[in-house]
């Protein structure tokens, strides 16, 4: 009996040790080409890259809806759009549903959440959340504190680290493993750098995307039809001409005293400049605080990297940066994502997990936000939902082949309207992408090899009859698996008629 219980309690400590902590580091519209670790020619982000150089550096992570809050709803539920049901921004999160962060309490893990969450229900599975109000704001956050309104005052991705900082050294439960969920407003618009960035980069002149003046030839009617263009739709609130936050009146004082005397430099002439050096002026503009937003995000995670280490956490914290979705930054003449297309479907992962996952290494399989909630319980020892439709990262963690890793993903972009992008689904594998706007009825396929940029849509081209039919079968299929609901095809007038009568 004695032994038994030794056996027992010894198992039990022993199982705990095993459950390693959680830093989940998660930031908005933060695209894998403004982080050095993905070969950015913009940007150096020495904290990220650090990430990458003790971790793994996923090449191939997709998001499976691409746009905000959808994107967060699947990470939380690890089930597509149109099972957690929040398809759109315009959703509100259903927070009675199984997610992981109920899973791991149950595990015995105490789960936090610091920063953005933009779901509009409030928070559900955490011990404490601390919360942006919508989109929140760059400055002097107002956030929700389980249940409360708090103001503050500073720099939004500051202070959402010094909250994060305080909850680990002073306030979680030190005998218990911890999930924490640190994440930020930034880099989405609309675009204000922290006042130590103004002017940093004002002597570098940020390389054009090749894609800056794009004709759209080559691809549907869909891709014309945009209202995300550099010239025509960033507006002065986004190039700062305006500006959003409220300051307070020392704040306001260099803000201000940056931008102003810039500003009406720009107007004076603005009307006498040609559409091509006017698309070039707000590309400088509005890239340079794109990448200041992204800076201070890459000093924020700095700060947390360095607690870990000094308080002797890092050994047993997985560490993992994700952003949830890409971007397009002056790629196609566009800014904001939405598309299927590379530069916004793609998303930043990198994870660092010491003695389990190899130092410099990569992965490039076709992963997705589809597959985090389990990768999280995977990595606690918690039994995953089996209505969650992800795979487990941890086996391409650790390094183990998979030979019967997934060969293609779904896709299905549910919001329509929004910057002129019209719904649209699709597959993709490792080498070609079928696009379908169903509300148009046009279809485009790529074959990425030969056309990264995806500059043309070889749909109909004879010579892609073969891959284009095993496509059709191929998505087809996938709806099959995730059982796409025949209602995601309707107007949205339909499906909220639905969706009433379901309540
Ligand atoms: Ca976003």
């Amino acid at each position: 009996m004695k032994h038994l219980i030794f056996s027992l309690v010894f198992s039990a400590t022993w199982s705990l040790a095993k459950q390693p902590n959680i830093l989940f580091i998660f930031t908005d519209d933060h695209a894998p080409h403004a982080i050095s670790a993905y070969g950015s020619e913009l940007i150096q982000t020495p904290n990220l890259d650090r990430i990458a150089k003790e971790g793994m550096t996923f090449e191939r992570c997709y998001v499976t809806n691409s746009i905000c809050a959808p994107s967060r709803a699947v990470i939380l539920s690890g089930r597509h759009s149109f099972h957690n049901g929040q398809m759109t921004n315009g959703d509100v999160f259903d927070g009675s549903q199984v997610t992981f962060p109920k899973l791991l309490r149950k595990t015995g893990y105490e789960t936090a959440l610091i920063g953005k969450w933009h779901l509009k229900s409030d928070p559900t599975g955490f011990d404490r959340y601390e919360v942006l109000y919508g989109q929140g704001s760059y400055y002097n956050p107002r956030m929700k504190k389980d249940g409360k309104e708090v103001k503050h005052v500073g720099y939004t991705t500051d202070i959402i680290t010094d909250l994060s900082l305080k909850w680990l050294k002073e306030e979680r439960d030190p005998d218990k493993p911890f999930m924490l969920m640190s994440q930020h407003k930034a880099p989405h618009g609309r675009w204000e750098p922290a006042l130590r960035h103004l002017g940093t980069l004002d002597d570098v002149e940020i390389p054009e995307p090749k894609t800056l003046f794009d004709d759209y030839e080559g691809r549907t009617s869909s891709a014309r039809e945009h209202k995300m263009g550099i010239l025509e739709h960033l507006g002065d609130k986004r190039l700062m001409l305006q500006y959003s936050s409220q300051f307070t009146p020392e704040q306001f004082k260099v803000f201000d005293g940056y931008f102003r005397p810039r500003n009406e430099s720009f107007l004076a002439k603005r009307d006498s400049m040609s559409k091509q050096e006017l698309t070039r002026w707000h590309y400088q503009r509005w890239i340079r605080n794109y990448l200041l937003c992204a800076k201070a995000v890459d000093e924020n995670v700095g700060r947390l990297l360095k607690y870990l280490d000094e308080s002797g956490l890092a050994e047993n914290t997985v560490v993992i940066y994700s952003s949830d979705q890409g971007f397009f930054l002056g790629d196609n003449g566009w800014f904001d994502k939405r598309w299927m297309y590379e530069f916004s479907y793609r998303m930043p992962l990198l994870v660092r997990w010491p003695d389990q996952v190899e130092a410099k290494s990569k992965n490039r399989d076709l992963t997705s936000n589809l597959d985090f909630a389990q990768t999280f319980l995977d990595l606690a020892g918690a039994k995953a939902d089996p209505k969650m439709q992800g795979v487990s990262l941890v086996p391409l963690l650790k390094g183990e082949k998979q030979k019967d890793w997934r060969k293609s993903l779904y896709y299905h972009y549910h919001e329509g309207g929004g910057h002129g992008v019209a719904r649209h689904e699709g597959v993709k594998t490792l080498r070609h992408k079928l696009i379908h706007f169903f509300d148009k009825k046009e279809w485009e396929l790529f074959d990425l090899k030969n056309d990264p940029d995806e500059r043309e849509s070889v749909y109909g081209n004879p010579e892609y009859t073969k891959v284009q039919a095993k496509l059709f079968k191929e998505l087809e299929r996938l709806k099959k698996e995730y059982e796409v609901p025949a209602i995601v095809y309707k107007s949205h007038k339909e499906i909220q008629a639905e969706k009433k009568k379901g309540r």
